[in-house]
Order: structure tokens, then sequence, then C-alpha cells
């Protein structure tokens, strides 16, 4: 309790002085005496600022109230604005107290009975000064938990949200490192670390096949097909198809309608190659280049991978651009195609093939579908 103080404004309190004296030596507070005068300078404000305000509690005479009221009034506001609220009031007229010693509705309000019964004083007094510290920590504590914990929701929802944000940016950045902006398809560099993760799974399969002694249809042997898809697991299992599609003219739509349509063309052909009702949900499409776009469609051969390309034409076909005067023009695509074989060791290896046979495409009037490895050179 050393901590405590008990500063008691003097006036009125003569008789009393002693006891509080006691209790101080007793080590139970610290005694602070102030005259009435003292609360017109600031050495009663200044003094307290050595205290914590739940430590301290102002004793006055409750008489005082009543002739000074100007003088109480600037104190009391000074000090409550330091927090300063644990006041004990001295009663000596027993008429406003209860049988408790306690005017109703004020906690603060102690009786202190003419001079002579100091014993029974004593232990009271002491325990409602008790009484007030008590309450007063309490509520310091109270607010001290509050505090604490409100600072940590705070800091808690700031870094969840701060860490939300990151996470945003993060993914947004991830998403336009991968994502073509135009097509929302993927980046050049994107597909083809697909084509190569691609060539590696394949690759495996064709080693499991080897030593499953399950040659019937290795891959290679497939090529013999001619366009017709067989229908067994095999054509499905180690291998994948490479679908490289250039728009035919497209410097001439550029021309005609102007680049921003010309990207409205390019933006429309991107949703083709992702639409599933096109391609499987597994094909992989990107944009390697302005007019340029690669599919990689796993687990099939070229065979198979036919019949998606086929359904990229068809709807192709059917589709009506409208140019800014109101011009009806349509657009067609090349499709060159080749399959993955077991003697490829780079990744470029199926590019070439797919490309070349692009090229054919072109070459041959374009508008249509070429397998590479139907091609017959000789032609
Ligand atoms: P081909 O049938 O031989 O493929 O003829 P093409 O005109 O399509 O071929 P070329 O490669 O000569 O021209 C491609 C054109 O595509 C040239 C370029 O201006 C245009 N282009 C490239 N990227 C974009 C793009 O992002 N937006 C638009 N609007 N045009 C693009
Ligand atoms: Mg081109
Ligand atoms: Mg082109």
């Amino acid at each position: 309790m050393k901590n405590k103080v008990l500063m008691i404004v003097s006036n009125g309190l003569d008789n009393y002085l002693d006891l509080f004296r006691i209790l101080a030596k007793e080590d139970f507070f610290q005694i602070r005496l102030l005259e009435f005068d003292d609360l017109l300078t600031s050495k009663s404000t200044l003094y307290l600022r050595n205290y914590h305000y739940s430590d301290v509690i102002i004793a006055l005479e409750s008489s005082l109230f009543g002739a000074n009221q100007e003088i109480l009034t600037d104190f009391l506001s000074a000090i409550y604005d330091q927090k300063f609220t644990n006041f004990l009031i001295l009663y000596r007229t027993p008429d406003f107290l209860t049988k408790d010693g306690l005017q109703k509705g004020q906690q603060n309000c102690f009786y202190l009975p003419e001079k002579g019964c100091e014993a029974s004083l004593k232990p009271n007094l002491i325990l409602y000064l008790y009484k007030i510290y008590h309450a007063s920590s309490l509520s310091v504590s109270l607010l001290d938990y509050i505090k604490f914990s409100f600072s940590g929701i705070v800091q808690e929802e700031l870094l969840k949200k701060k860490t939300e944000e990151i996470e945003e940016l993060n993914q947004q950045l991830s998403y336009s490192n991968k994502i073509d902006f135009l097509t929302k398809l993927y980046n050049r560099k994107t597909i083809f670390e697909f084509l190569e993760i691609e060539q590696k799974r394949t690759r495996r399969g064709i080693w499991r096949f080897q030593n499953h002694s399950v040659t019937a249809d290795s891959p290679d042997q497939q090529r013999d097909f001619q366009n017709k898809p067989n229908g067994r697991i095999t054509d499905h299992l180690a291998i994948f198809t490479v679908m490289m599609i250039d728009v035919d003219h497209f410097k001439v739509i550029n021309d005609l309608y102007g680049h921003l349509l010309g990207d409205q063309v390019l933006k429309t052909l991107g949703e083709l190659f992702a639409d599933n009702r096109i391609f499987r949900e597994t094909d992989l499409a990107g944009r390697i280049g302005g007019e340029e776009f690669i599919i990689i469609l796993p687990e099939t051969n070229v065979a198979n991978a036919l019949i998606p390309a086929r359904r990229l034409m068809e709807k192709i076909r059917r589709i009506k651009f409208r140019s800014h005067d109101n011009r009806i023009f349509r657009v067609t695509v090349s499709i060159g195609m080749s399959q993955y074989s077991s003697h490829d060791k780079e990744r470029e290896e199926i590019i070439k093939r797919a490309d070349k046979a692009l090229y054919y495409a072109k070459n041959k009037g374009r508008n249509r579908i070429v397998v590479y490895e139907d091609i017959d050179w000789k032609e």
C-alpha cells in the first residue's frame, strides 16, 4: 500500500488528523495534507502527477462543498482531467447516511462520528479506503484489460487485412505473370512450361509401357492409324498432341477494321480455345505471339486431337464479326499439329513439327487442319 496516497484537504478535519497520521504510520498509505488555499495554486495538482490516478484518494470534508463551490469546482475539474476520480467525502452529520455509514448511491461517502469513537472509526475507515482503492484498481485493470484485448483484436484484424491484401497482390502478380492480358489464356512462358511438364509425364508413361511389355500400341506405332481413332486405351496413354493455331490473313483484318477490332477477334478466338465445349478441361491453351496460339492436349494422339480441332474450325466458321461501320466479316484459322514421339529429345521438336504442319496448311490455302504425321511430303 506504500504507493497509495490519501490526500486530505484538512480544513474542517482538524479533529481527525491524528487518526489519519496513525493510519499512515502503520504504513497503510502515505498521507498528504493540504490546506484549502492550496487548491487555489497548482501545488496540489503538481504533487498528484507523481502518482497513478488509481492510487490516489482525495479526502474532503463535506461542508467545504457548500461554502467554496467555485474554487472546488475549478480544482475538481483540473484533477478530473488527469483522471483523478477517487474521492472520499467525509460527513460529520449522520442525517445523510444510511445505517451502513453510506449515503445511498454515494459509494465514496464516509461518516465521521464525533471524537471519542476512534476505536471503531479506525478499522472502518481502513476498510472503507480499501474498498475505494479496490474498486478503482478493479476498474483500472478492467480498462487495461479491455484496451489490451481491443488492441489485440485491432492488430489481429489489421494483420489479417494486410495478409489478405498481400495474398491478393501476390495472386494478381502470379496471375499476370502467367496469363496473357488480352485473351486470358496462358502466356508464352507458361504454356512452354506446361509443355515441358507434359513431355516429362509422357516420357515416364512410355517408360512404364516398356517395363510392362505393353508393346502392341507403343506410341510410335500409333502413327499407322491414318487419322482414325481406334478407341484403344493406348490412344490416350503416354502420348500428347500439340496444336498450333494461326489466324489467317490477320494483317488484312487489322488493316480493314482497325487494330482494336483485331484485338476483339483475338479475344473471341481465345474464348473458344478455352471453351470446355470444344476442348477438354485438361487441355491447355496459350498465346505464344500476336495471332499465334498453342493448345496442348494431354493424353491425346493426333487422331483424337482432330476431333476438337474440327469442332473448333466449325465454330469459328459460324462466327460473324461486325465492324464499327456494321460490316460483317468472318475469320479463318490454320492449324498444324503433331503428337509426341518417344524419339523427341528436345522440347522444341514437337513444336517444330506442328509449326511445319501449320506452314504446310498455309501453303495449301489456309483455313485447314494439317497433321504433321499425315503429311505426304512427296505431294
Ligand atoms: P497468315 O495467314 O499468313 O498468317 O497472314 P497474317 O496476316 O495473319 O500473318 P502475319 O504474321 O504476316 O501477320 C500477323 C499480323 O497480326 C501482324 C500484326 O499486326 C497482327 N498482330 C499481332 N499481334 C496483334 C495483336 O495483339 N492485336 C492485333 N490487333 N493485331 C496483332
Ligand atoms: Mg502469324
Ligand atoms: Mg496469321
